[in-house]
């Protein structure tokens, strides 16, 4: 189908998509049990969009045993690699086929802005589960340097049964970020999807099993996260769970770990990252530009938003212009549907009191508001904000806000700009603008982050693993073969040659 390009024609696609709500275990599409539905609201009017099952403990333990059996047999955990990849990448495939159709459903279901969908989330989507798909037959174990007598081989095996639980604000995203590496190591998946956007998950689902994935292999629990997802990672059959989504529910699947059976539990979580401008650097246009996206994108419902701003104080008020310029003339906010908006409503009314919550309090703290700072028409929608010099310890410097929130902080030296950087419970993500090529290896050493981005704001790409320190998680990284490593177990077999 040809990418829409007006409001009217992504509105004629939503209007006829068919939207599967029901949970998907053993290969089929079934009600929850108890029959108990969950409304899936559109962020963007509030309308309930569909009412998808309530999974319970009845259908997760069938879900269970169904992924463990299945994995004993083989049936996709023996099959050659080879051919799981081929399998993983007709999935590819098919989602590139109805790429317009996911695009809008995810779009309607989480109010993210369909150009960005079209432009990001579904292409990169696409080019993760290929790599992860060509990695199914590319990873060699080792032999052991044992000596004459004996002669060890260090093997990779799949860890069973690995239940993904990802969040609502990139959820096609996220979860092939997960499911690509775990199903080309061989391992049974379950997926619970963010209950804000269950919805365009069970339809990748469905295409999954059209590109040949066997029965039990890939299932969907629907449902809320307290019970639901509580329930998976205390069950002693799942051997690993993989986690995007807050600090607080990270800690809780710790504990749940821990009162189990010790399952693998791989952590990417929450940030308060920073943008750092360097003295040295003359040209700002493409340090604004960095900023605002790193501030903006996904409409600041993004793990890694920059929202510490570190600029040298002598260029504070001119670097501010130039956001306040490049804010009104890029960034426009509106209905999700407009494929010319690129930033949306919040995911949820009880989200956007949040957000709103803590743009009040810097208020009321005596921050200097730039700009921004109010809902917009009476909706979920909240004006992309700026403030300047928040008070050190003020929670806009503290808290992960995930909206549309960012403060610039003038520094005074190179040094102290770096020292506030760290100055966080986080470590996910760090951005660095210098053309001092000692001062950049130099200071995206001293960072503590996951992944510090030189001259660009990003998370790396496909080949780089992607995971937070800190508080930002830890247990195993997103992207590139050290994925592949979270849902993989080393064996030895030791032989004695004397
Ligand atoms: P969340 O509230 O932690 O929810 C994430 C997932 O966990 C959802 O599927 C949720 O289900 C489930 N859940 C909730 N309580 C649970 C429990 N007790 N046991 C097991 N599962 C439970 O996070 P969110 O609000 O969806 O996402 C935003 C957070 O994700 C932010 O902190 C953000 O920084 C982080 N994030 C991190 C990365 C990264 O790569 N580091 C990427 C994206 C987002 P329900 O929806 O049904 O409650």
């Amino acid at each position: 189908m040809k990418k829409p390009s007006t409001q009217k024609e992504v509105e004629q696609i939503a209007a006829s998509l068919k939207i599967e709500t029901r949970a998907f275990i053993g290969g089929k599409f079934v009600n929850a049990k108890s029959g108990k539905t969950i409304d899936s609201i559109n962020p963007a009017t509030g309308e309930v969009v569909a009412r998808f099952a309530a999974c319970d403990e009845t259908d997760i333990d069938e879900a269970i045993a169904i992924a463990n059996k299945t994995f004993e047999r083989g049936v996709w955990s023996k099959k050659l690699p080879t051919e799981r990849k081929h399998i993983l990448l007709k999935f590819a495939d098919l989602i590139e086929k109805n790429f317009v159709e996911l695009s809008v459903l995810e779009a309607l279901d989480s109010g993210k802005p369909v150009g960005e969908v079209m432009g990001t989330d579904l292409p990169e989507t696409i080019h993760a589960l290929r790599w992860h798909a060509e990695m199914a037959d590319k990873r060699y174990g080792q032999v052991s340097p044992s000596g004459d007598d004996s002669v060890g081989i260090i093997m990779k095996e799949p860890v069973g049964v690995v239940a993904c639980i990802a969040p609502w604000n990139f959820p096609i995203m996220t979860t092939t970020w997960k499911l690509a590496p775990a199903l080309a190591e061989g391992n049974s998946v379950i997926l619970k999807p963010a209950s804000q956007t269950t919805l365009s998950i069970l339809a990748l689902v469905s295409l999954a099993t059209e590109a040949g994935i066997p029965e039990g292999v890939l299932q969907v629990i629907t449902g809320e996260g307290a019970s639901v997802g509580k329930k998976l990672a205390l069950h002693n059959d799942v051997h690993a769970v993989s986690f995007t989504g807050s600090t607080s529910v990270g800690k809780k699947l710790l504990e749940y770990s821990a009162q189990s059976n010790l399952k693998k539990i791989v952590l990417e979580l929450g940030g308060k990252s920073p943008l750092i401008l360097l003295n040295d650097v003359e040209d700002l246009s493409p340090v604004v530009e960095a900023a605002l996206a790193a501030s903006f994108w996904n409409t600041g419902q993004n793990c890694t938003a920059n929202t510490r701003i570190y600029v040298p104080e002598a260029r504070k008020e001119e670097f501010i212009t130039c956001m306040l310029k490049g804010l009104a003339e890029n960034w426009k906010i509106g209905h999700p549907f407009d494929p010319s908006n690129n930033m949306g409503p919040m995911i949820s009314t009880s989200h956007h009191d949040k957000v709103l919550e803590y743009i009040e309090k810097g208020i009321a703290e005596g921050t200097r508001l730039l700009c921004g700072g109010k809902s917009m028409d009476g909706r979920i929608y909240i004006e992309p904000t700026l403030f300047a010099d928040p008070k050190e310890d003020s929670v806009l410097l503290t808290d992960e806000i995930f909206g549309p929130v960012s403060c610039i902080i003038g520094v005074k030296s190179d040094e102290e700009a770096i020292m506030r950087a760290n100055e966080t419970e986080y470590g996910l993500q760090a951005t660095l603008f210098t053309n001092d090529l000692i001062k950049a290896h130099k200071y995206a050493r001293m960072i503590k982050a996951g992944t510090v981005s030189i001259n660009k704001y990003c998370e790396g790409d496909i080949t780089t693993p992607f995971g937070g320190l800190k508080m930002s998680g830890f247990g195993g990284q997103d992207n590139a073969e050290a994925a592949h490593e979270q849902y993989s177990e080393i064996k030895t077999i030791f032989f004695n040659l004397a």
